[in-house]
């Protein structure tokens, strides 16, 4: 684990630190050494929740979906987030500034896995890394200049179908494109055949087109290239405000990091970036962390104990 100067160890410890109520409620301890667990905390998690939930209206919460919230599975229509995570943020979002789900996945999908119409909470999905959000009533909203690449992107749909290997998955998003090899039946030599091949289309057929190509996990992504990234997203949403976290696992997740790092050197903000661990997790990712959470289910346990925080029980 990882705590980054300036963000987790710069919290003030209280003069009346070092209690937890029986709920869990009150988890004010100070800052002691890394990885001490405390009524299944550690005294990391303690001081980022302790961060986001000294001003709940002040502070933001981004994440991403997929590997963060969600397992990884093999068929990603399949995916769906753990339930407490997904209880934890409509929670949260209704008492933070700014809750969010940044995912290079599209809007609707994240809306509808995220059941934004049966709660009445304004947590937002965000999706194509920030070029669309879909809201509770179905609609989508895209940012100012992405329908007219639609039909570069069917092109270009057609094109990578055409030249990917064999049972490589093309995804085409509306206004982005992955090609995905996870659910491929082959040995290790030939899956980093697959991905070596397969990156080097979309690398070759993204740069004719002026796209941006971003690897993922057993997947490489065509992107718009309008500026518009997990990271102007979180700067968007977190500027102005005292503290911000962030939790991703992959490596669009940078950009996230990077741009807390930005906010908290431009404008003081209190940040805690968060890199949610697994097998295929970037070094670079978890190295950047203040705080690694075991997977989804260590993330969704992290945010269910700052929704015990934050969040009123009457509306928890
Ligand atoms: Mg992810």
């Amino acid at each position: 684990m990882s705590v980054g100067a300036g963000t987790v160890t710069k919290v003030a410890p209280r003069s009346n630190a070092g209690d937890i109520d029986s709920a869990g409620r009150e988890v004010d301890c100070p800052l002691g050494s890394t990885g001490v667990e405390v009524l299944g905390l550690t005294t990391d998690e303690t001081s980022a929740i302790g961060i986001l939930a000294e001003a709940p209206r002040r502070s933001g919460l981004c994440c991403d979906f997929d590997g963060t919230i969600a397992p990884i599975v093999v068929d990603p229509e399949a995916a769906r987030p753990l339930p407490g995570a997904m209880g934890a943020l409509h929670g949260l979002a209704r008492e933070m500034a700014v809750v969010a789900a940044v995912s290079a996945r599209s809007a609707l999908f994240l809306a509808s896995r995220l059941d934004l119409s049966f709660n009445s909470s304004p947590l937002r999905a965000i999706g194509l890394s920030g070029l669309e959000e879909a809201f509770a009533d179905g609609t989508v909203k895209l940012r100012a200049g992405v329908s007219a690449w639609r039909p570069v992107i069917e092109t270009l749909s057609d094109q990578l179908l055409a030249a990917v290997p064999s049972g490589v998955r093309v995804e085409d998003k509306g206004y982005g494109l992955t090609t995905h090899w996870r659910s491929l039946q082959a040995s290790g030599a030939e899956l980093e055949a697959v991905a070596a091949r397969t990156t080097e289309v979309v690398e070759t057929l993204g740069a004719e087109n002026g796209l941006l190509c971003w690897p993922g996990k057993s997947s490489v992504e065509l992107a718009l290239p309008l500026g518009i990234d997990k990271g102007s997203v979180v700067t968007e949403l977190c500027e102005g405000l005292e503290s911000a976290a962030y939790l991703g696992d992959d490596n669009g997740d940078l950009l996230a990091f990077r741009a807390l790092d930005q906010l908290r050197a431009n404008t003081g903000l209190r940040t805690v970036k968060i890199a949610v661990s697994g097998a295929e997790a970037p070094s670079e990712l978890l190295a950047e962390a203040d705080l690694v959470l075991d997977g989804p289910s260590g993330a969704a346990s992290f945010l269910e104990a700052l929704a015990r925080r934050v969040v009123p029980e009457s509306s928890s």
